[in-house]
């Protein structure tokens, strides 16, 4: 039977609401109970096909209120079923609708000539934030994107703080120099979710008349002329017209469901274009984050570092930060109290091997939160688990480094613990079945299409703009620039930002072999009574990963000797100072390393046989607004290491490995500015802690724990 119709997509109850005109689209008019309301006037719902589980509703049904967040904010919902529309946005994550903010802005098109759809019912794509959480219902978990760094995005950063006005606080206050990181936060300061951006987009978006379609999942699009309008057909069987530009905010995997499903004139999606799309890969990502009334960990000293303790499909990975989670304390000196989320798990590689104890657990594949609760028995053994290996941790196998600082006893560490587990915790999956995402971001595994990967349907003025294939890969930013592009390019819309955005390439490949700066071999590659800037680290790569020169030629870097001169991003050039080879891990593998001149302002590079590098991916100087923050010279371990998984007897061949070695198209066939562009350095390989890393973090960017606690801001 026919349900009330929701008000707004927010409360949706797994249905869509139909404005029905005896829609053809629906066969069930025809006949039965459809068919009586079948008029031009009545509204009727039908049940949403294969849309997310409300995660609010589901939640509520289940557990106690604390363990659930509050309903996710809703804007006034278009009812139409076959809208006409200027432009349609398919996707409400981040770039899609800064880039629809900017058409309406720029006159490009009227608030009402907007259609915005969306799969899932709320806007943030992978920027997704549970609120009003815990007993107090104040806290907020970040199950996807969640921080700004200026220095390497800082569109993001300026859209926030200036564009959207949305205050910002210290995520990471690693050094004395001041705050790397940014979260946003309430007035008071406490972290709000950083899902208020693209809500605050679609606000604006809604307040200039734009159309509002959660829960459409697009399925396909057809155009009869190249440039003509795009008929667009929704899994709910809604279909709409877009009669001048259709822009896919969409994800690699959910975008190429779309594109196979599609019919386009002109030959229609070429080979080419399939090859070119088919150049990033997914990589799984994991968050837990366990809630303790008693927060713990802060009376133990660990308000700042990481916490890293391996696990498998039978013993819970342990990959945490102390410094993430939504605490909040009441009181003062010794009556002060703490509660709040402790984030015990931030994992991610391609193969999902990290997320293998968590798999099981999650309550529904296309859904990327599961709350888990100790008030039902799968979720109380999940708990009970996953306290044991935090008492193992921190009992028994914390790093002396991070022993010392804690300063107490076994006994009294077991005691400050606890032993009962948390009530609740929430789990964040980011998998390849995760609706609208598969994955929780990209990483492009061959440069060659590269130019065709992030266009490649702007010939049916179809624009691609999503994370997948941008500069920024990881990052809402990559996002937010390659909207930037597409806007100039194809609007003629310029950058709305008081500065030049740094050109940023950002390269990565798929690989099962981690390089790490770890025990093994000294290399200390910093002169003596230097200063290096603290993100200043290791970045691994592969001998034969080719070095831009400042003259234009290419050398293997192996090749590359004290003296020569390579490109360093931008215009800029850096003289080798040290170039130095080691044999690592028995001899099995080859670390190169190249450090540059201070006047190059970039860091060095370092590559082993066994470990897939980026070209050339040098860090350039930073936007002048960045403050430059410096920590005492010091020498590096580096070491390659295997993957947990890796099991000697295997082949290490590429082949075996998967390692999609690309070759850069020699510099006659490179543009001048892929060739700047290649010496940017990424800005995930820079940052400090394993456990955020981005794909190539797990490339080698390592410090020893010691140090890494030693420049950490408690
Ligand atoms: C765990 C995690 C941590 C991260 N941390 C950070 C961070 O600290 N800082 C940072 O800047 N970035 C971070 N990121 C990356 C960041 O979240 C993403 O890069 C960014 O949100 C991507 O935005 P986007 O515009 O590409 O759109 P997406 O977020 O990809 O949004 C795409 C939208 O399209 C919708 N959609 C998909 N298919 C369809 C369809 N067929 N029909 C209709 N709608 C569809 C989706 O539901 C979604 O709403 C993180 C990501 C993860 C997973």
């Amino acid at each position: 039977m026919p349900r009330a119709a929701a008000p707004t997509g927010g409360k949706r109850g797994l249905s869509a609401v139909l404005s029905v005109f005896c829609l053809a689209v629906l066969s069930s008019c025809p006949g039965g109970a459809y068919a009586q309301q079948c008029s031009e006037t009545v509204e009727i719902e039908v049940p949403y096909v294969g849309g997310p589980p409300d995660v609010v509703a589901e939640c509520l049904a289940k557990y106690p209120k604390d363990y659930c967040p509050t309903p996710f904010p809703t804007f006034p919902v278009s009812k139409e079923m076959s809208p006409t529309c200027d432009i349609a946005l398919v996707g409400a994550g981040t770039g899609g609708l800064y880039m629809a903010l900017r058409l309406i802005e720029e006159k490009k098109v009227t608030g009402a000539g907007l259609c915005v759809f969306e799969a899932t019912e709320r806007v943030g794509g992978r920027i997704y934030s549970l609120r009003g959480m815990g007993p107090d219902k104040d806290l907020s978990v970040d199950i996807g994107g969640y921080r700004t760094w200026p220095r390497f995005t800082p569109v993001t950063h300026e859209l926030i703080t200036k564009k959207l006005g949305i205050p910002m606080g210290c995520y990471e206050n690693e050094l004395e120099g001041g705050c790397l990181k940014y979260n946003i936060v309430d007035k008071d300061g406490s972290k709000d979710g950083f899902a208020s951006m693209p809500e605050a987009l679609m606000k604006k978006l809604s307040d200039a008349g734009a159309r509002w379609f959660p829960l459409f999942e697009l399925e396909s699009m057809k155009q009869e002329a190249a440039k003509g309008a795009t008929e667009l057909t929704f899994k709910n069987g809604a279909k709409a017209t877009a009669k001048a530009h259709v822009i896919l905010n969409i994800p690699q995997r959910p975008l190429l469901k779309i594109v196979r499903a599609s019919s386009l004139p002109e030959g229609g999606v070429s080979e080419s274009t399939y090859r070119a799309l088919h150049t990033v890969q997914t990589e799984i990502v994991t968050k837990l984050y366990m809630y303790y009334p008693d927060a713990w960990w802060y009376n133990l000293n660990l308000t700042q570092g990481d916490m890293n303790f391996e696990g498998d499909a039978t013993k819970m990975l342990l990959q945490g930060r102390y410094h993430d989670g939504h605490v909040k304390c009441k009181g003062e000196g010794s009556d002060k109290k703490c509660h709040g989320f402790l984030m015990t798990v931030y994992a991610h590689d391609y193969a999902g091997e990290k997320a293998m104890y968590f798999r099981r657990f999650q309550s529904q594949r296309g859904e990327a939160t599961t709350i888990i609760s100790d008030t039902d028995p799968e979720g109380a053994l999940f708990l009970k688990h996953a306290h044991s290996r935090i008492v193992d941790y921190h009992v028994y196998n914390m790093p002396d480094d991070v022993k010392a600082k804690v300063g107490k006893s076994q006994f009294e560490i077991t005691q400050a613990i606890g032993s009962q587990p948390p009530p609740f915790a929430v789990l964040g999956t980011w998998g390849t079945a995760t609706l609208g995402a598969g994955g929780g971001w990209h990483g492009w595994t061959d440069l060659t299409y590269k130019g065709d990967a992030m266009k490649p349907l702007n010939s049916y003025n179809i624009h691609v703009v999503n994370e997948a294939y941008s500069n920024v890969q990881g990052w809402a930013e990559g996002a937010l620039q390659l909207a930037d592009t597409v806007l100039k390019e194809k609007f003629g819309v310029s950058s709305p930002w008081p500065f030049d955005v740094p050109e940023v390439r950002q390269i990565v490949r798929q690989t099962n072999v981690e390089v790490k700066c770890a025990d093994d071999v000294e290399v200390d590659t910093n002169p003596p009574g230097t200063e290096v800037a603290e993100d200043d680290a290791h970045l691994c790569f592969v001998a034969g990963t080719p070095v831009h020169m400042a003259d234009g030629s290419v050398k293997n870097i192996e090749d590359v000797v004290v003296g020569d001169i390579v490109k360093t991003g931008g215009a800029g050039a850096g003289k080798v100072t040290a170039a130095l080879k080691h044999a690592v891990d028995g001899g099995k593998a080859e670390l190169a390393v190249l450090r540059l001149g201070d006047d190059a302002a970039a860091g060095e590079i370092v590559g082993s046989r066994t470990h897939p590098g980026s070209p050339a991916c040098l860090r350039r100087p930073p936007p002048a607004s960045a403050p430059r923050v410096t920590t005492p010279s010091r020498g590096r371990r580096c070491t390659a290491r295997r993957a947990p998984r890796w099991r000697p007897g295997r082949s290490t061949s590429s082949s075996t490995w998967k390692w999609t070695a690309t070759r850069q198209a020699s510099p006659s066939t490179r543009t001048s500015s892929a060739l700047r562009a290649s010496t940017w350095r990424p800005a995930w390989a820079t940052t400090r802690s394993s456990t955020a890393a981005s794909p190539a973090r797990t490339s080698g960017r390592r410090r020893r724990p010691s140090r890494l606690r030693r420049t950490t801001t408690p």
